[in-house]
């Protein structure tokens, strides 16, 4: 009997399929991934994956029993060649065919290789053996270049700086994480950073990577390691192959649905209309790969609920703890909690209509905690009372006006 099967052994394809089983269906679920492992955790990969006396092993969402008792299948080390909507059936590498009711595609992405002469010297950082490779080369004294100032290139410089490396960023924006930040806190942790002894190099074009050098735009680096963190390529081809038009992303409605009949997509690879925004948008972030992916699974269950999570994502780096919610650069004005700089910080992004659109906070997971709420209420806020360091934080979120 054909039941659920899901392309994507991540973390948006492990919600899905226990979500389904709980939110009541009852069909066969199968849950296909490429690599080795059942659904595990990412964010340790460039942290405690590269500081551990010991490399741990993969932190798994479900045990492999939990996910036994409710039914689901995994398929690991198993490729999709090919999805087709007019059989209903996928295509496994060897030609085997496997039959759908209902089809998640949460395929993610990969890491995106750095396009230039010699590019592939460039360790990239998506999967476990990734960080596996990269912990080996991050040995005190190595001089390691990190091409991308987002989230992999800080979160491993930071990690390699730990290690007693030496350590240069590279970035082709102005700024660091400049897609995520609003300008002071981006400014601040390029200040840290440069504080731990990472040289940044803003605004640097990489031409070529070379034995033992990154050669850039007027000057160039010497390197033992070089790692690339230049985003992802959302994995779209299978999408493509079930006749859904793709641009970058999958395009999906409120509740996770395509368009072709049966066919669902979540996570790093979908993109959906958000209604607190108001436009398309894709998120990148361990949150909304749980939230999505369960979104999807109760979709698929007969339970769909328009999905409208505050975007969030959080950052280790130089042991600051860095929250970020909703859409930061899209305020016109922030109110302050706190200095900037201080050991615990906020900034608050409000609107024109001075509702709260982003937030983001050092050592301040409460006022963050807040932030989200206020976010979702969609109305003015006093922003008197968010910079009122004598209000507790969790009394933040009655900030409405
Ligand atoms: P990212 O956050 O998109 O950052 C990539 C950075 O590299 C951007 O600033 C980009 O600049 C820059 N860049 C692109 N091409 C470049 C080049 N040729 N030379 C120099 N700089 C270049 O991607 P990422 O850091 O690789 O992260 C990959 C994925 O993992 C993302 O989905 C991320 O959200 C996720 N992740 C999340 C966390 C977390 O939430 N804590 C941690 C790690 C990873 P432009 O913007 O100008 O292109």
């Amino acid at each position: 009997m054909p039941g659920i099967v899901i392309v994507g052994g991540g973390q948006a394809g492990g919600h899905a399929a226990v979500a389904a089983r709980e939110a009541g269906y009852d069909g066969p679920i199968t849950l296909i991934g490429a690599e080795a492992h059942i659904p595990y955790e990412r964010p340790p990969l460039s942290k405690e994956a590269l500081l551990a006396q010991t490399l741990p092993a993969p932190k798994l969402f479900f045990p492999p029993e939990k996910l036994a008792q409710r039914g689901i299948t995994t398929l690991t080390g198993v490729r999709v060649e090919a999805i087709r909507a007019a059989t209903r059936d996928v295509v496994l590498a060897g030609g085997q065919t496997l039959a759908w009711e209902k089809l998640l595609i949460a395929t993610g992405g990969r890491a995106r290789a750095l396009a230039v002469p010699g590019g592939d010297r460039a360790l990239l950082l998506r999967t476990y053996e990734d960080a596996q490779a990269i912990r080996a080369r991050l040995v005190s004294g190595a001089r390691v270049v990190c091409i991308g100032a987002g989230v992999i290139g800080l979160e491993i410089a930071s990690s390699a700086r730990a290690r007693g490396c030496d350590v240069t960023v590279i970035e082709a924006a102005d700024g660091v994480m400049g897609r995520v930040l609003s300008a002071p806190l981006a400014a601040f942790m390029h200040e840290r950073h440069e504080a731990a002894g990472v040289h940044v190099r803003l605004g640097a074009a990489v031409h070529a990577l070379e034995p033992g050098r990154v050669i850039c735009d007027g000057f160039e680096v010497a390197a033992d390691v070089v790692i690339a963190g230049i985003g992802i390529v959302r994995e779209t081809t299978l999408a493509e192959s079930a006749g859904i038009v793709c641009a970058g992303a999958i395009p999906v409605d409120e509740t996770t649905a395509t368009g072709v009949p049966g066919i669902f997509a979540a996570g790093d690879v979908a993109a959906f209309v958000h209604p607190l925004f108001g436009r398309r948008m894709v998120l990148e972030t361990w949150r909304h790969a749980q939230n999505h992916g369960i979104a999807a699974g109760r979709t698929m269950a007969g339970k769909p609920e328009p999905y409208d999570d505050v975007p969030w994502f959080w950052t280790d780096q130089l042991g600051l703890n860095l929250q970020v919610a909703g859409m930061p650069r899209e305020g016109v004005r922030t109110v302050w909690r706190g200095e900037l700089g201080a050991a615990s910080f906020t900034a608050f992004h409000l609107d024109e209509a001075g509702c709260l659109v982003g937030a983001e906070g050092v050592g301040a997971a409460r006022e963050i905690r807040a932030a989200q709420t206020l976010i979702k209420a969609r109305k003015p806020v006093d922003a008197a009372l968010l910079a009122d360091t004598s209000v507790a934080a969790q009394k933040l979120a009655m900030a409405v006006r």
